[in-house]
């Protein structure tokens, strides 16, 4: 959200202040913090009846993380009116809101909490049958309501975006059956083709052809392809001209006008090399999605990162299965650059991305995050086999040799982070865990690995 956003909504929450007294801000907040505990158990009181809550709140770690969050969301916001720090409170709203959608939380989920709330404040209030009360309670129903807003907004934002990339991702995913399905269908296409035009034009009235639809081709690109390609504008088009050419084959198989026949046969044709025209348009897009890998090393770049890791999250919540994440950066690779050039750090890159597919498997994730940074996301994986494969892949690195085009060579060392996923649906937290914990073991000397343990209770450790 860009600052003018910022400052518009800072004004809107002053305006909102501007129409309550100073005394009515200091009672509501009084009233708030008088209540906080209640408020927070009748918002999740609420929130576990939901049925579709229950796989973002059932970990008792989480509830009690989520209640001190909400304590502290309810307090901090009551008292924006009273030090005037709008600014940081819309960007707290605007942080939870892409938490929400980060997690996956439905934000109608989060208002119906909120409706619980205030439907409380309204019942404790009455009790008192106040004149004045009316007036605080209509602030506090503003500034909950407000607040929310700007969660929603920002939560929109973000899960358009992050259904994009996962758009994208499908595609990517389907994209590497399909590209080798390119010269394939094209050929089937004009196979399809060749053989109507051999039917027609040996003679034969009355002949028999299978449909478009029917064909190799027809069958690729309705079950596979638009499903890989869905959502982009071609695939219907695609679609609507197979059943086109299926109609017209069909008369053309009845007809017996020889020059009513080349018209229908003239359409055809028609119709498939637009069809050919639409599917090379698609690759195109295809061609742009794979670049999804990173050129250097051949492994996934940052791009579906995020995508790839909320999606591995969620198997492991749903299944109860173990997930874990390395983070790798090469040690003073600086210093590598400067004694034997770039093209040597490549090759040492290069190394990396060999040692991590060397040491895990087909089902998991590496990733180059960035100049010198890898990621191996480890599915279905416990902490000591995480452990196992990160000294793997450090030794196998340290003792490796690279030889330089100008005969030189050297070698160097890794740093690791290792975690183990522990249950909360936020993926960024996951991520930094494992930043954290190679952050520990560049400061432990580096060419080391360290465990970060993720029971909240518990402090990290190194191994
Ligand atoms: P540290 O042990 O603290 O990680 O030290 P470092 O030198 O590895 O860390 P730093 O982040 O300061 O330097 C990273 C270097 O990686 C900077 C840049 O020259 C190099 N680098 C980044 N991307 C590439 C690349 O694609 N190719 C090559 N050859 N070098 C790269
Ligand atoms: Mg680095
Ligand atoms: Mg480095």
């Amino acid at each position: 959200m860009n600052q003018e956003c910022i400052t518009g909504l800072c004004q809107t929450w002053k305006n909102i202040c501007e129409q309550y007294t100073a005394k009515e801000h200091q009672a509501a907040f009084k009233f708030i913090e008088e209540h906080v505990e209640y408020l927070v158990t009748v918002f999740y009181q609420q929130m576990v009846k939901e049925p579709e809550s229950a796989e973002f709140f059932k970990d008792d770690i989480i509830q009690k993380r989520l209640i001190d969050t909400l304590r502290k969301w309810l307090l901090e916001t009551f008292q924006v009116a009273m030090n005037t720090h709008y600014e940081q409170s819309v960007k707290r709203q605007q942080k939870v809101g892409v938490v929400h959608a980060r997690v996956g939380i439905p934000s109608w989920l989060i208002m119906r909490g909120v409706r619980e709330i205030e439907r409380n404040v309204f019942e404790i209030l009455e009790q008192k049958s106040e004149q004045q009360n009316l007036h605080m309670c209509s602030y506090i129903v503003q500034i909950m309501g407000f607040s929310t807003e700007i969660m929603c907004r920002s939560y929109e934002a973000n899960t358009e975006k992050s259904q994009e990339i996962k758009h994208n991702y499908r595609l990517f995913s389907a994209m590497q059956d399909v590209a080798v399905h390119k010269d394939k269908q094209r050929g089937s296409l004009l196979d399809w083709e060749n053989e109507l035009m051999f039917k027609i034009f040996s003679g034969s009235l009355g002949f028999y052809h299978p449909l478009f639809s029917k064909s190799e081709f027809g069958l690729w690109f309705i079950h596979k392809a638009s499903y890989a390609f869905s959502g982009s504008e071609q695939v219907q088009l695609i679609i609507d001209r197979i059943y086109q050419v299926d109609e017209l084959t069909q008369q053309a198989m009845q007809m017996m006008d020889r020059d009513q026949l080349q018209q229908v046969i003239q359409n055809i044709r028609e119709l498939n090399r637009e069809i050919q025209h639409l599917v090379d348009q698609l690759f195109q897009v295809a061609e742009y999605i794979e670049s999804g890998n990173d050129s250097l090393t051949q492994l996934l770049n940052r791009r579906y990162l995020n995508t790839i890791v909320s999606r591995e999250i969620s198997f492991a919540r749903q299944n109860h299965t173990p997930l874990s994440l390395l983070a790798f950066d090469a040690d003073y690779f600086k210093s590598i650059n400067d004694k034997f050039g770039h093209a040597a750090g490549d090759m040492a890159l290069k190394f990396i991305a060999e040692a991590l597919q060397r040491f895990s498997q087909g089902s998991d994730y590496a990733f180059r995050i960035g100049g010198e940074e890898f990621l191996l996301l480890l599915v279905d994986t416990e902490i000591d086999r995480a452990m196992s494969i990160a000294e793997n892949v450090r030794r196998y690195i340290e003792q490796g040799l690279i030889r330089t085009a100008q005969g030189q060579q050297f070698n160097f060392t890794v740093s690791v982070g290792c975690v183990l996923y522990d249950g909360h649906p936020d993926y960024q937290r996951f991520l930094d865990a494992a930043d954290h914990a190679l952050y520990a073991a560049k400061n432990n000397g580096r060419n080391c690995i360290y465990v970060a343990k993720t029971d909240p209770q518990a402090t990290c450790s190194a191994s």
